[in-house]
């Protein structure tokens, strides 16, 4: 964990601990002391990612209803409206003006702990804070080593698939000299 972020924590026990219900973000009563890494779980944050979102006022996912729904804009190249959440860090794209972004998150990704939250993140203590943040690397971890997999498959199909053209090679190499004899 960032020094920062152990900082962070050890001010926010200091201000009571958990037998108290402080919560997380009575520290950073200026929303700008939150420390690096952290500042996702504010939906200021989440928000600032959408200037380029192309649903606006008349629609059902807007920015704000994106960023109050757990997303953040991650465009690319050829999708301009993937969005993703920065809990489960489940992608969403090919929105429709009226998605409502709470119920697609919660169609795609039912189980995300954003979801199950019973309170605004910055009402949360510290205990249920920690339990969101682990959850969030837990997927975070799940979400690279998937990817960690799928890329590793496709270089073992290439290095298969090299292996597979140089035996045919040779087979018919062989099965030439074979004829010639
Ligand atoms: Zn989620």
């Amino acid at each position: 964990m960032p020094r920062k972020a152990v900082l962070f924590f050890f001010l926010l026990l200091s201000r009571g601990g958990l037998k108290t219900p402080a919560t997380v973000m009575s520290l950073a009563e200026g929303k700008g002391q939150v420390p690096a890494g952290l500042e996702l779980y504010l939906k200021e944050k989440r928000l600032s990612t959408f200037t380029q979102w192309p649903f606006v006022s008349d629609c059902s996912c807007t920015a704000d209803r994106m960023a109050e729904a757990g997303f953040i804009h991650c465009p690319i190249e050829n999708a301009s409206d993937v969005a993703q959440c920065f809990i489960c860090f489940k992608e969403l794209e090919g929105w429709e003006p009226d998605d409502d972004p709470m119920e697609e998150h919660r169609k795609h990704s039912p189980n995300c702990a954003f979801l199950a939250l019973q309170k605004d993140i910055c009402d949360l203590t510290v205990e249920e804070f920690m339990k969101l943040r682990k959850e969030r690397m837990k997927n975070l971890i799940e979400k690279e080593v998937k990817h960690t997999i799928t890329e590793m498959e496709k270089y073992a199909n290439l290095i298969r698939g090299k292996i597979d053209s140089c035996v045919h090679k040779l087979y018919t190499t062989a099965c030439l000299w074979y004829s010639s004899t």
